[in-house]
């Protein structure tokens, strides 16, 4: 039986407590995954910590040096990356490779750290002074990443923090272990020092003991909203830096004027890809006006033309979702909503096993009351709810409690501009449904899709990761003349 292990201080480590791992495609097991204890996060975050003296005195070029090493071997290891994902998240294949892209375009913004760090400099504040400003590293910085993006969401962190200067400690989902070892095997192979970038496996308890550890300095999360209101608040209290990235109930709005043939492809595609497992997939569509009946003809059509299989299978379009759980609870939504008045236009519910498959669910009529609005449902349901105009579906987005992503499909450069102004969300897409930011910009959301003030990767990523230093600065010669009102407060001359 395939044994997941941590990997700590440049090596594979034992453990003694495992989980056990499955295909979601057959529903049969495919291994274990070991749970780190008190003893291996010990381990891990000593490791980092050990490391953390001599990488922080690295220079930047020869860290960018690594950085760009890496970009190479993980363009090499795609196609082996995309397969550890389709095998343990079940999404298919071409998707997977996609995650991987992004992933890597992170390393990409790393590769020029010496650019995004560089500080500034105030020549002769005062006399005889100059002023100065640069950023450093925090120390051992941990990541506590969601099972949908096995590779992407972990590397929206680690490339940036180690960049920067910092050593980590990633503790991946317990689902989708295997993507993160691979990539320390491709780090250490890219010349990254042992002790720099860690693997600790395991569940709730591995991240409590992680978020919290003394040794750590600043947390990275990104899972579901509840997990990251706690992360937050845990290891705020703990007194670590932290943003924790939570879920999302995406909104696409399509307005009468829209090309509704590429609005409906777009948004079958950003709902029922990746089987709606994705932070940004677009789970109701608010059709304005007269677009509503049109626009539901042409989901469904889409929608039922959808072919759902395992991900390995070339012919499939969408695989399963993670577990038996999730089925269940998908399934579960779509039918309260039908109980409660709903139309079920395109049902998905009766996909045969042993897998954990769902195929796309349409649902027309539902309301902003039922649970299948409120809640996230995270599978592939899409919701069609109708507006009068394009005021009333901005005010429904922002009564909504999550802002992580929005989309609007328009032919009106003002009504689009109108609503990226208004609406309370951090990523917004105009005739783009799924609108993740590149790396070179940053990623995250508003209200209960992000806790903490700085978003991912990019610019804030780099902000995050540092902490700046001001420095004033005077270098006396035997002319300089001597300061006669040194008692007062410092101004300048
Ligand atoms: P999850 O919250 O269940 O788990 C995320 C991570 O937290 C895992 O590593 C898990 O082991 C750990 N964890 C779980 N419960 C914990 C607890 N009580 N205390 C400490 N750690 C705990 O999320 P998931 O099911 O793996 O992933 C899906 C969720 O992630 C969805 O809600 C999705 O929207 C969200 N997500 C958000 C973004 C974003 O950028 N905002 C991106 C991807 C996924």
């Amino acid at each position: 039986m395939r044994s997941i292990q941590h990997w700590i201080d440049g090596a594979p480590v034992g453990g003694s407590t495992a989980a056990p791992l499955h295909d979601p495609a057959t529903g049969r097991p495919s291994g274990e995954v070991l749970l780190g204890r008190r003893a291996e996060v010990d381990a891990a975050v000593a490791a980092a910590a050990r490391a953390f003296g001599t990488w922080s005195e690295v220079s930047l070029t020869r860290r960018a040096r690594i950085m760009f090493a890496l970009r190479d071997l993980l363009e090499r290891h795609e196609d082996e990356l995309a397969r550890l994902i389709t095998a343990e998240h079940g999404k298919v294949l071409d998707d997977a490779r996609g995650e991987v892209v992004r992933g890597r375009e992170v390393v990409e913004f790393a590769c020029g750290i010496p650019q995004a760090l560089k500080g500034e400099y105030s020549d002769h504040v005062s006399s005889g002074v100059d002023a100065f400003s640069f950023r450093q590293p925090l120390g051992v910085c941990a990541g506590v990443v969601p099972f949908n993006f096995p590779v992407m969401v972990p590397l929206w962190m680690h490339p940036i923090a180690i960049a920067c200067g910092n050593t980590f400690v990633l503790k991946p989902s317990e689902r989708v272990p295997s993507a993160s070892n691979l990539i320390a095997e491709l780090y250490a192979e890219a010349g990254l020092p042992e002790g720099v970038y860690n693997v600790l496996h395991g569940d709730r308890e591995t991240a409590d003991a992680l978020i919290t550890h003394p040794g750590v300095a600043a947390v990275s999360f990104v899972g579901s909203t509840p997990v990251a209101r706690h992360v937050h608040e845990a290891a705020g209290a703990a007194g670590k830096r932290v943003q924790a990235l939570g879920g999302a109930k995406n909104h696409a709005v399509v307005l009468p004027d829209a090309d509704l043939d590429l609005a409906a492809d777009q948004i079958t595609a950003a709902a029922y890809g990746s089987a709606g497992q994705r932070c940004m997939a677009v789970s109701v569509a608010v059709a304005v006006g007269p677009a509503a009946d049109p626009l539901i003809e042409r989901l469904a059509d889409r929608a039922r033309a959808i072919t759902v299989g395992p991900g390995t299978d070339p012919a499939s379009d969408m695989g399963p979702v993670i577990s038996a759980a999730a089925r269940d609870r998908v399934t579960g939504h779509v039918t309260a909503a039908e109980r409660a008045g709903a139309k079920v236009v395109v049902d998905g519910r009766d996909l045969p096993g042993p897998g954990f498959f769902v195929g796309p669910c349409l649902l027309d009529g539902a309301s902003t009351d039922m649970a299948a609005y409120r809640e996230e449902i995270f599978g592939p349901v899409l919701l069609v709810l109708r507006a009068a105009t394009l005021d009333e579906a901005i005010d429904l987005i922002n009564a909504n409690p999550y802002g992580n992503g929005t989309a609007i499909f328009t032919a009106s450069g003002a009504a689009a501009r109108r609503f990226q102004r208004a609406v309370h969300v951090g990523m917004i897409g105009v005739n783009v449904p799924i609108p993740v930011p590149m790396a070179f910009y940053s990623f995250g959301g508003w209200k209960a899709s992000l806790f903490g003030d700085t978003h991912v990767h990019g610019p804030e990523g780099v902000r995050f990761y540092t902490r700046a230093k001001a420095v004033t600065s005077r270098w006396p010669t035997p002319t300089t003349p001597a300061d006669t009102s040194l008692m007062a407060f410092p101004t300048s001359n």
